[in-house]
């Protein structure tokens, strides 16, 4: 009864030019469900008793709630740490935990990798073995649950090092590479592709002074009218005491034609926040409250409408902090004495289609060579392709005999600093040292050794 007044209500709103919207999607329950690391082959690797593993989980800002990325690194890296010492290979513990990872949906990666511009989840990776310089990688793939799986497909079952959009997402899946559907991913499910959004947005962190139920707000939202026909995002992109400025983006309709956005300003009124549409839009005025479902319920007042009231919910898109990061990686040591790395992304919120970042490239983002160390990236992907990041290090260790450390830390902390350029790596050595390394506010990241029980850090 309730949602056939609802719909009413809706179907009132749409024909009269107004806009209505329902409930089309839930919130999606996240589960652990990766590959067990408890399946990578023991015994291969049992040289010496030395291994290493670091991994990280993107880089993230100072504020924000860091902890379901962080909690979910520790009993990895003890599971990682199991493999190891029985003697499993550096590249499969790689893939292993990069794949967990991606499962995990907690990093802009594989389940959780962040929609670009066109609302789809375009996801790429990288993986390497140090012994022979062997790799893989896969940049624009849509459809694989494992974009570090269908990296080691490509290297181990193609003459290729790297394939790239719809020919790698057939190339895995015929390798028997796991394939999902757009639903699978919590942030790209929907398709937005008829909503346009500037480019400059860019989601400002709440200082202080803003209350946390408010900070909730901050992110992209997007809904579906009844009739599944119009799609809607808003981004909230600051907040600043009451105060809020967003972007009110809608797709084609008949009433407008193309999709469109405005920039408005949002007040909130106790804990609705509450946005004025311009009167060519229907000028309703719009009350957001926030559930504790991490949606948004949007009632809209409008004489109109029966009742002057209609109901939506909108799914959060974005998560509301670290809305950027999330990149993943490993960089192993085994006890053979073998090196691998690998690093798998969503790369960049609202990004343009088909932009690839450095994570699938090898010597940007991923580099894994037994003579001197494996290193994964994290961070402004264009910068780190054109200083060749990952390969640098390597380079600087080979040619003027750097320890991995300064290499590593001399890079990011100077040399690209300087340049105010944003990034970390995390790199391991031959003989199993390893450096977590950033410029930025902080950076997820974790390690554990033989003789180190598992570690996990933010700042
Ligand atoms: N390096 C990734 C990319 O540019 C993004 C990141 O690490 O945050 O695709």
């Amino acid at each position: 009864m309730y949602s056939v007044l609802i719909r009413n209500a809706f179907s009132i709103a749409l024909s009269s030019g107004v806009i209505g919207f329902y409930i089309l999607y839930g919130s999606t329950p996240l589960h652990a469900q990766g590959v067990s690391l408890a399946n990578v082959d023991a015994g291969q690797c049992e040289t010496d008793d030395v291994y290493t593993i670091a991994i990280h989980g993107g880089l993230t800002s100072l504020d924000g709630n860091h902890e379901t990325k962080t909690s979910y690194l520790k009993p990895l890296l003890g599971e990682a740490r199991s493999s190891l010492a029985s003697g499993a290979r550096a590249i499969h513990v790689v893939e292993a935990v990069i794949s967990r990872m991606e499962d995990s949906g907690h990093y802009n990666a594989g389940k959780g990798g962040i929609a670009n511009q066109d609302g789809v989840v375009e996801l790429d990776a990288s993986i390497m073995d140090g012994r022979e310089l062997k790799a893989g990688s896969v940049a624009a793939v849509t459809s694989l649950r494992n974009p570090i799986t269908a990296a080691r497909l490509v290297m181990d079952k193609s003459e290729h090092v790297m394939i790239v959009g719809p020919n790698a997402d057939s190339f895995a899946r015929d390798k028997g590479g796991s394939v999902v559907d757009d639903a699978y991913f919590l942030y790209g499910g929907m398709n937005f592709s008829d909503v346009p959004l500037p480019a400059d947005l860019a989601i400002t962190p709440a200082d202080e002074n803003v209350s946390s139920d408010k900070v909730s707000f901050l992110g992209a939202w997007g809904g579906v009218s009844s009739e599944g026909d119009l799609n809607h995002i808003l981004v909230v992109e600051e907040i600043q005491d009451d105060r809020a400025k967003v972007i009110y983006a809608l797709g084609k309709y008949p009433v407008w034609g193309e999709g469109l956005y405005r920039r408005l300003d949002g007040v909130f009124v106790q804990s609705e926040l509450k946005i004025k549409e311009p009167t060519d839009l229907g000028g309703y005025t719009l009350l957001y409250s926030l559930n504790s479902n991490d949606t948004l319920t949007l009632t809209a007042t409008h004489p109109s409408l029966p009742n002057g009231k209609t109901v939506m919910t909108r799914q959060h898109l974005i998560p509301a902090s670290d809305n950027k990061s999330g990149t993943v990686g490993a960089v192993v040591r085994d006890r053979c004495g073998d090196l691998a790395a690998g690093t798998s992304t969503g790369g960049y919120r609202a990004k343009t289609p088909g932009r690839v970042g450095d994570s699938p490239i090898l010597g940007a983002g991923t580099y894994a060579d037994n003579e001197t160390a494996a290193v994964s990236a994290a961070g402004h992907g264009e910068f780190f392709m054109r200083y060749v990041v990952a390969y640098d290090i390597t380079a600087m260790m080979k040619y003027t005999g750097s320890s991995v450390e300064d290499a590593a830390t001399n890079l990011i902390k100077q040399k690209l600093r300087t340049k105010g350029l944003r990034g970390g790596v995390i790199a391991v050595d031959h003989s199993g040292n390893y450096v977590m390394t950033y410029n930025s506010d902080g950076m997820i990241r974790g390690v554990a050794s033989n003789s180190q029980e598992p570690i996990v850090a933010v700042h």
